[in-house]
């Protein structure tokens, strides 16, 4: 998968249908095939069909676990839009009612491996994304640092801003990726395995982060983690798919009481938390061991 940022000037999506608010994101029997027609063809998703409805002033957080290879970043990249996966073989891939066409400004992506700029500071990796859509977002080169400079210091970067990316450490820089897409409000943030690479301490503080950002983003976000605690830390709500061709197989909602704020390392010690762990990892044992979903 590439880990290289994607140019997001266009909304990827059609003209909106009149009428109710639609879901934020809708699968409809989505299918997707890699190299079909070919004798390499893969089906890593099949019949694949959810629903996120959309929660006025109130943020949400989805977290997406199961056996590796059953598909898993190929949701996102079909949310995002991602040319080198999108469109689906079959089905729907709909963001607020509309379908989706590529890459867009509505929607952020955020990878496990470090995704800016070298040869830009910090400063110009958090303003990148505005310089592309300047125009349309009808910023000042001044309003763009002010904008750029707000976000870096809520990600707790303020006093790095003329670095470069070299100089920072693994979950500093994981700090401007998230400032980098979060700087364009995107309605819908996308984090595939964000903090795997970040030792066990920076990983804590990453999630603290994340739990305070999203609430006042108000935005729906996806995170793909292979760690059941972080899925049951950080999720709202959590969904465990099948092997492939993958599926939802089991949600669990309301697993643990609201993070938000919340210490990690006195979250994870409780029982309520260690309790949702366990239920969450006997369920994944089952579905790959094939005996449920
Ligand atoms: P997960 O994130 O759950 O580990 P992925 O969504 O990355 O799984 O991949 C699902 C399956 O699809 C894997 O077997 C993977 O090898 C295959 N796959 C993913 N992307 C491509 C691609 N661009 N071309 C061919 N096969 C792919």
């Amino acid at each position: 998968m590439s880990g290289q940022p994607t140019p997001q000037a266009a909304e990827g999506a059609a003209p909106a249908p009149a009428g109710p608010r639609p879901p934020v994101v809708e699968l409809i029997g989505v299918e997707k095939t890699f190299d079909a027609g070919t004798p390499k063809a893969f089906t890593a998703l099949k019949d694949l069909s959810f629903r996120v409805d959309d929660l006025p002033g109130h943020g949400e957080l989805i977290a997406i676990i199961g056996p590796s290879g059953c598909g898993k970043s190929t949701v996102l990249n079909l949310i995002q839009g991602f040319p080198d996966v999108y469109p689906p073989t079959r089905g729907q891939v709909r963001v607020r009612g509309r379908q989706v066409v590529g890459p867009g400004r509505d929607r952020g992506m955020i990878f496990q491996r470090y995704s800016s700029f070298p040869n830009r500071t910090v400063l110009r990796n958090v303003t990148f994304g505005l310089e592309l859509n300047r125009r349309e977002l009808g910023l000042s080169r001044r309003q763009m640092d002010e904008l750029a400079r707000q976000w870096i210091a809520r990600v707790g970067l303020a006093g790095h801003e003329n670095k470069y990316p070299h100089q920072l450490s693994g979950g500093q820089r994981q700090r401007v990726a998230i400032a980098r897409s979060l700087v364009l409000k995107p309605r819908i943030i996308l984090m595939d395995e964000p903090f795997s690479a970040l030792d066990e301490p920076t990983r804590y503080d990453m999630q603290k982060l994340i739990t305070g950002l999203w609430h006042d983003l108000e935005a729906t976000v996806f995170i793909v983690t292979h760690s059941i605690a972080e899925a049951v830390f950080l999720g709202d709500r959590v969904w465990l798919m099948t092997p492939a061709p993958g599926r939802i197989g089991r949600t669990f909602d309301d697993v643990i009481p609201p993070t938000r704020d919340a210490d990690p390392l006195l979250v994870q010690e409780s029982r309520a938390f260690k309790d949702a762990v366990g239920e969450v990892a006997h369920a994944f044992h089952e579905i790959q061991s094939g005996r449920a979903g």
